[in-house]
C-alpha cells in the first residue's frame, strides 16, 4: 500500500503549475464514480447507507417538513428502513419547495440556484440545487464517456433545448480542453431550427458522437432515409429524455452506422440509470447510478417487486440537500435486477418506461419539436399543470390547472407564449380545467399530437 506524507501533498487541491482545481476535481470525481460502479455490492451498499444517513440527518435538522415526514426512520436513520417512508409525489415535493424554499446547505455544498422542470408529469416545479449536487450530476455524465470508451479528442455535438438562443450562429462551440484530453463540443439549440436544418447541420459538423432526444433523432432519421446526406463519422448517439424503442435503435444502426447509448434521468436528481456499455442490444440493461441515486421498484401495494418484475420506480437522490428527493414517484415504470450480465455488481433497470415529448405537426406538414418549459409557464401565470393536445393540423387544445380563474391579461399572455413557443400559425383553445384527465394506466404526456 502506498501512503502519502503531508510533505508530498500540494496545498489545496490544485495540481502544480497548470491544472485548475475544477479540472482536478473532475478527474477525481470521474474516477471515484467509476470505482464505485466497478466495486463490490458491499462497497456500493456501504456508500449508499452513509450518504442516505447524512442526507436524512441534514433534512431533519433544517426542515420541519422533512422532519415530520422522516420520523418513521428512527434514530439513527438507516437505509434499511427506507420502505417505512411515504412515497413522495410531485405535488408534495412542490408543497415543500413552496413552503420552505431552498433548504440551507453546508458551505462545502456551495451556492444554491433555482431550477425548474415540468418532467413527464406536466406539473411545473421550482426546486433548488447546490453547486455540489450540480457537480455530481455533470461528472456522472462525464464518467459515462469513459464507461462507453468514447475518444473525447474527436468532435462531439449536442442538440437540445438547453443552450441559450444563438441567433445568426449555427451552434455554440466549447473549446477543446487539452488537459482533459477533450476536443471541441458543438452545442445547438435544436428548437431554433427546423428538423431538416438540424439534420443538415449534423451531417456538416460530422461529429463522432451526438447527444440528442429520441424524438429529434427519429425525425432526423426520416430526413436521412428520404435521401438527405447523412453524417459519416458518427459511432455513438447519446439519448436522453424520452423512450428509445428497439425500432429507433435499429434505424440508427442502419442509417447512421452508430449505436444508441441511452441515459435515464430526471431534473431533480440527475442521472438515474445509464445504458450498460457492454449491451447494445435492442433492449439493453441500464446500470443504476449507485453513486447518485437509490432506486426501488414496487407494486401497487408498495411491496418490492421480484427481480425482473415491472413496477413503479421510486427514486432517492443522494447528493441533493437543498431540495431533498426521497422515495420520489415521477410516474415511470421499469423492472430491476440485482446485477448486470456484464459482471457489474450494481443493480440494473430493464424495460425502461415511456417518457414525455412528441412532435407537433405544422400545417405545412413539417414536424416540430415543442417544449414550453416550467419557467416559461410560471412567468405568465401560476400554472399548476398543463397539457397540449393537437387535434387537427391547425388546432391545439391547451388545458391548464390553476388555483384560481385565469385573468384576461394572463389568458392573453398564455396565447402570446404559445404563439412564440409552438407557432403563430396554430389556433389555440386555452381551457382551464379542475384536473387533467389521463386514461387509467396511460402514460401522462404534456404534449400530444393526434394528427
Ligand atoms: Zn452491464
Amino acid at each position: 500500500m502506498i501512503t502519502y506524507s503531508e510533505t508530498t501533498a500540494s496545498p489545496g487541491i490544485d495540481w502544480p503549475y497548470q491544472v485548475p482545481a475544477a479540472l482536478v476535481q473532475r478527474l477525481v470525481d470521474v474516477q471515484a464514480i467509476l470505482a464505485l460502479e466497478n466495486g463490490t455490492a458491499d462497497m456500493q451498499a456501504e456508500f449508499q447507507a452513509r450518504a442516505f444517513t447524512d442526507l436524512v440527518r441534514h433534512a431533519r435538522q433544517v426542515s420541519p417538513w422533512w422532519r415530520a415526514r422522516l420520523a418513521a426512520l428512527g434514530d439513527p436513520p438507516e437505509l434499511a428502513h427506507l420502505s417505512r417512508l411515504p412515497v413522495l409525489t410531485r405535488t408534495e415535493l412542490r408543497a415543500q419547495c413552496e413552503t420552505e424554499g431552498a433548504l440551507p446547505v453546508p458551505s462545502s455544498h456551495g451556492r444554491v440556484v433555482e431550477r425548474s422542470t415540468s418532467g413527464s408529469s406536466g406539473i411545473p416545479l421550482r426546486f433548488h440545487m447546490a453547486e455540489f449536487a450540480n457537480r455530481m450530476v455533470g461528472h456522472h455524465y462525464l464518467a459515462d464517456h469513459v464507461r462507453h470508451g468514447r475518444d473525447l479528442r474527436m468532435p462531439r455535438a449536442a442538440l437540445s433545448t438547453r443552450p441559450a438562443p444563438h441567433p445568426g450562429r449555427e451552434h455554440i462551440e466549447s473549446p477543446a480542453q487539452p488537459w482533459m484530453g477533450d476536443g471541441p463540443v458543438y452545442s445547438r439549440r435544436m428548437n431554433q431550427f427546423t428538423l431538416r436544418e438540424n439534420a443538415q447541420w449534423l451531417a456538416r459538423v460530422n461529429p463522432a458522437s451526438v447527444a440528442v432526444t429520441p424524438v429529434m433523432l427519429d425525425g432526423m432519421l426520416d430526413e436521412f432515409e428520404s435521401g438527405l446526406a447523412a453524417p459519416t463519422a458518427l459511432t455513438q448517439v447519446l439519448t436522453l429524455g424520452d423512450t428509445v424503442t428497439p425500432a429507433l435503435r435499429e434505424r440508427t444502426r442502419r442509417l447512421l452506422g452508430a449505436s444508441i447509448r441511452d441515459r435515464y434521468s430526471c431534473e431533480e436528481i440527475g442521472p438515474i440509470a445509464l445504458q450498460c456499455p457492454h449491451d447494445t442490444s435492442d433492449t439493453p440493461a441500464y446500470h443504476v447510478t449507485v453513486s447518485n441515486a437509490i432506486l426501488e421498484v414496487v407494486d401497487e401495494h408498495l411491496q418490492p417487486c421480484a427481480p425482473g418484475q415491472t413496477g413503479r420506480l421510486l427514486m432517492t437522490g443522494l447528493h441533493h440537500w437543498a431540495t431533498p428527493v426521497i422515495r420520489y414517484d415521477i410516474g415511470d415504470e421499469a423492472a430491476m435486477r440485482p446485477r448486470c450480465h456484464c459482471g457489474a455488481q450494481g443493480p440494473v433497470l430493464t424495460q425502461l418506461p415511456g417518457r414525455r415529448m412528441f412532435l407537433i405537426k405544422a400545417p405545412s406538414g413539417e414536424r416540430r419539436y415543442v417544449l414550453v418549459r416550467a419557467k416559461d409557464w410560471l412567468a405568465v401565470a401560476p400554472v399548476r399543470e398543463h397539457r397540449m393536445t393537437q387535434r387537427t393540423p391547425e388546432d391545439i387544445l391547451v388545458e391548464l390547472v390553476l388555483d384560481r380563474p385565469l385573468a384576461a391579461s394572463e389568458h392573453e399572455a398564455v396565447l402570446s407564449l404559445l404563439r412564440t413557443h409552438v407557432g403563430p400559425e396554430f389556433r389555440f383553445e386555452v381551457r382551464q380545467v379542475a384536473q387533467i384527465a389521463v386514461a387509467a394506466g396511460a402514460k401522462r404526456r404534456d404534449v400530444i399530437s393526434l394528427v
